[in-house]
């Protein structure tokens, strides 16, 4: 008998060659093979005269071998074949089929299933090409040998809803190679431990037992509807989603509630510290500033370290909120840091920060690489010493070089980069007790990502644009008519405003050579089209202090016209910037287009951003401008995004903190991922009159052995 561990190896019809094969595909175990689901499923309930058959349809037709035989065109060698009920005849056809020549004899009843086609020579009015087929009976076998003696897998191809694979190894296994031996496995199955999600959340998910989803999963019972199988929405595919959704959902809950029972700081929350937070306020928050302040707040009010995720779109205001957070710890008598993912922005918030909170007397340090040493250690030894309060700078710098005195909170402003792994590190670094962390994000996040990525965080959403804000216009331009964008950018200059025009790559190299490189624009631009304005150039492969050089005299007004590539993405703040020209937009990711266009639209003048776009625009691409020029809504953005790009690469590069899901699917199963998250919850709340302990218990074992040694992502202790 086997058992899900069982090595593949020891399924019948697997040997270690083919074992190698499976394990390309990540397929070593019994259980993995279980999980290799198919990816669709094909009707062939109702096999059909070749009378009623219409052209352009999928077929299974059950017919006779009439004749056969190859021929050789000059491009390749055609195996054609004419199979027939009684007078009706069909022809079949295979390329390059060579190998087919012997499988057949005259009289042998076949199953074929396939693409019907009208027939374009003599006699036939139907063709088939390369049609899957199966024999269904050999009058000419001898005993023992024909297909027709096994029942069994005869039935596997024909008269039912059949399970497709994909093929493995170049083709050497075939669908049909994997229907046999995952049916072949599943009866040879052992009976499975008993269940680990517990009875009651089964109950209330009315969720079949695990065994029985595999069984349906891959072979159907007669009556199963084919578009719920197509859509992964049958029972069986509900019980397996499920079930890998809430393993991972009870290690997001358990790592929450773990580090919710360390130690943290509760900080006092004093008409006195009010007072000294509303002090500091240049304008009246919005109400959702106020919201989420009071949330985060009442965390850090908390003995339990505070663990938030602060979503808000680009200058939605989360910069005020952050300091507002800071002066309450610092109002304690605590130290606190803020990180953020460059120098150009650490920067900005430092400048931000001493315009806030210095004429309040908060002491506020500034931590970046390029600061010369000697002003380093100097940082170094007022923060060791907790005469600094509010240390600014990079995540790596604070992380790895810094000995906090009283540290008591931790800002990270990730903006669109996730070091979800960094925010592990911080943690574990401090000894004494926990610091409370806010992780800020620019890019909101789609929930279902959110629920899987940050499922241990508690989140705020700041929903809603300060006010005086008008609406960003955006347009989209073919490059043909980029003389009528320079005279606009002209007049707009002209009437003191400024512009960034920015360009997907630096320099143009072999493989984007009709690309516009930033450079050599700038260099056209200045001499052409923005003759005696002030222009200037900024991208990736500038020191750090050339970058704040030129972003400083943008920032003063000093440059008119800011040429440059994605580094302005990130979070800098000009407010009299009101122009966006993207070039080459179309090659531009949606979330990135979002933050760029963010740039803009941050003071009382109308802003502008135009999408040019040169060359071939891909319907994708024509997706994403449509999308950009439809909506300001980063959520409904991100959305689009996720859908386009799929988890994995959403944030830009592969997320190393994405669960390698077997059958789930975060585009398709939200409503399953929030089920899941609140059955996780309702299970580690504890026990009940229907959930016992020891049912607690082995979800909890089974996450901590079995789950974790296949999906290895929680750690949870
Ligand atoms: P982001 O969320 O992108 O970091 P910021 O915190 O940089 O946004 O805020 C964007 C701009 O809006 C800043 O110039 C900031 O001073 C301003 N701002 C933020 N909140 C308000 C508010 N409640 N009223 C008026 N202006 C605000
Ligand atoms: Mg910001």
């Amino acid at each position: 008998m086997l058992d899900l561990a069982t090595n593949v190896q020891f399924v019948k019809g697997i040997g270690p060659k083919i074992a190698q094969i499976l394990l390309e595909k990540g397929i070593s175990t019994v259980e993995d093979l279980l999980y290799y689901l198919p990816f669709r499923y094909e009707d062939r309930l109702n096999p059909r005269g070749i009378g009623e058959l219409r052209a352009g349809e999928m077929a299974s037709i059950i017919a006779e071998v009439r004749t056969f035989g190859l021929f050789r065109t000059r491009r390749m060698p055609i195996f054609e074949m004419t199979v027939g009920q009684g007078r009706d005849t069909l022809k079949c056809m295979w390329f390059n089929a060579t190998y087919l020549q012997d499988k057949f004899r005259a009289g042998m009843l076949l199953a074929l299933y396939g693409k019907v086609e009208a027939g374009d020579r003599g006699g036939h009015r139907f063709e088939i090409i390369q049609p899957q087929y199966e024999v269904l009976h050999d009058p000419t076998a001898t005993h023992g040998n024909g297909a027709g003696d096994e029942p069994k897998w005869q039935s596997l191809e024909v008269g039912r809803i059949v399970p497709i694979y994909e093929t493995a190894g170049n083709g050497r296994l075939t669908a049909r190679w994997f229907r046999r031996v995952i049916h072949g496995m599943l009866e040879g199955l052992d009976q499975d431990p008993p269940d680990a999600i517990p009875p009651a959340v089964r109950g209330r998910m009315g969720l079949i037992d695990r065994r029985r989803a595999f069984w349906q999963a891959h072979w159907p019972e007669v009556g199963e509807s084919l578009p719920n199988l197509q859509a992964a929405r049958t029972p069986a595919h509900i019980r397996l989603i499920f079930e890998e959704l809430f393993f991972l959902e009870l290690g997001l809950e358990l790592k929450r509630r773990k580090m919710r029972a360390q130690t943290g700081t509760a900080f006092q929350i004093s008409d006195r510290v009010r007072g000294a937070v509303k002090r500091i306020l240049p304008f009246h928050p919005t109400a959702a500033q106020k919201r989420v302040l009071k949330e985060i707040a009442a965390d850090m009010a908390e003995p339990a370290p505070m663990r938030r995720l602060l979503q808000g779109d680009v200058g939605s205001g989360k910069t005020i909120v952050a300091l507002e957070a800071a002066v309450i710890a610092m109002e304690n008598g605590y130290q606190a840091a803020l990180m953020a993912p460059t120098e150009i922005l650490a920067t900005q918030h430092y400048l931000s920060a001493r315009r806030i909170l210095e004429p309040a007397g908060y002491r506020i340090v500034l931590l970046t690489g390029s600061q010369e040493s000697g002003r380093k250690r100097q940082a170094r030894h007022h923060i060791a010493q907790g005469n600094a309060q509010l240390v600014i700078g990079t995540h790596a710098l604070i992380q790895e070089t810094v000995e906090f005195d009283k540290l008591g909170l931790v800002i990270v402003d990730e903006q669109h980069r996730f070091g979800v792994l960094q925010r592990f590190r911080l943690m574990k670094k401090t000894n004494q007790a926990e610091p409370d962390v806010l992780v800020m994000t620019a890019t909101p996040i789609p929930r279902t990502l959110a629920l899987t990525l940050y499922g241990d965080l508690d989140t705020s959403v700041l929903d809603e644009l300060p006010p005086g804000r008008t609406p960003i216009t955006t347009r989209r331009v073919g490059d043909e008519r980029s003389e009528e964008v320079w005279e606009f950018v002209r007049k707009q200059v002209a009437a003191g405003r400024q512009a960034y025009i920015v360009y997907p790559v630096i320099e143009e190299g072999a493989m984007e050579g009709e690309l516009k490189a930033a450079i050599k624009m700038y260099e056209q631009l200045r001499k052409r089209e923005f003759v005696g304005l002030r222009v200037g150039l900024l991208h990736g492969r500038m020191s750090a202090e050339e970058k704040d050089a030129t972003m400083a005299s943008f920032q003063r007004g000093d440059i008119d016209v800011l040429v440059s590539t994605t580094v302005i993405e990130v979070g800098v703040d000009v407010a009299n910037a009101n122009i966006m020209v993207v070039e080459h937009a179309e090659r531009f990711g949606l979330s990135q287009l979002h933050q760029l266009r963010g740039r803009i639209g941050r003071g009382s003048a109308k802003s502008y951003c135009v999408l040019m776009t040169g060359g071939k625009v891909s319907v994708e691409a024509e997706q994403r401008l449509e999308a950009m020029v439809r909506t300001q809504n980063g959520f409904e953005i991100a959305e689009l995004d996720l859908q386009q790009r799929g988890p994995g690469e959403f944030f830009g590069t592969r997320q190393a903190g994405m669960p390698n899901f077997r059958v789930a699917n975060l585009l398709r199963d939200r409503e399953l991922l929030e089920a899941a998250r609140r059955e996780a919850r309702y299970v580690l709340a504890g026990p009940n009159p229907d959930l016992t302990k020891e049912e607690i218990a082995r979800a909890v074992q089974h996450l901590r052995g079995h789950w974790n040694r296949r999906y290895g992502l929680v750690e949870v202790g």
